[in-house]
């Protein structure tokens, strides 16, 4: 399997960049299983996929329903089953259809997504390391999704270097 790709992203707008990055990659049927605990960088993420997709609607965080659908280029759905802990015959009827559809899941709190459905998503992993700084690993991807973790990847270490070069 390939080795995960870690970037490191120094605020806020970097974390939207890297997502508007993807999105301008993105294909119908990509699912994204956005990991990581609250404050991570999720939404924001995804605020930059909407982006890089072309939607021009403010995404926020869908807290009243599944679901939030967003017209770009190809339609964006953003998911989040945040306190879903057992899925109903409905929920899952609903997530089946979007993962199939012809825009891009962008799914918050994915673990109680059963293995069949998840099994196609590309995996990032979020955690906050320090107040401004994001970490965002990528587990194995297609190639054009995976260039965008790496051309940025190469980026972050840049930039390791160059600090440790100042110390
Ligand atoms: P989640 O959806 O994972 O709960 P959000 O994207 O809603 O997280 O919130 C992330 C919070 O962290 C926002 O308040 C954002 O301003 C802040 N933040 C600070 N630095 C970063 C960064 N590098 N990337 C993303 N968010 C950041
Ligand atoms: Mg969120």
């Amino acid at each position: 399997m390939a080795e995960p790709i870690v970037v490191e992203t120094g605020n806020e707008e970097e974390t939207r960049a890297l997502g508007a990055a993807l999105g301008s990659v993105a294909e119908p049927g990509d699912v994204l299983f956005l990991q990581g605990p609250f404050g991570a960088g999720k939404t924001t993420l995804v605020q930059g996929l909407a982006r890089g997709l072309g939607v021009e609607d403010r995404v926020t965080s869908p807290s009243f329903v599944i679901a939030c659908e967003y017209q770009g280029r190809i339609p964006l759905y953003h998911i989040d089953l945040y306190r879903i802990e057992q899925m109903d015959a409905t929920t899952l009827e609903a997530l089946a259809e979007y993962f199939g559809s012809d825009g891009v899941c962008a799914v918050e709190w994915p673990d109680s997504v059963p293995v069949d459905l998840a099994s196609g998503a590309v995996r990032i992993t979020l955690a906050a390391t320090g107040e401004d700084e994001r970490r965002l690993e990528l587990d194995a991807a297609a190639p054009r999704i995976r260039e965008v973790f790496e051309q940025r990847s190469r980026r972050s270490d840049g930039v390791r270097r160059r600090n440790a070069a100042r110390h």
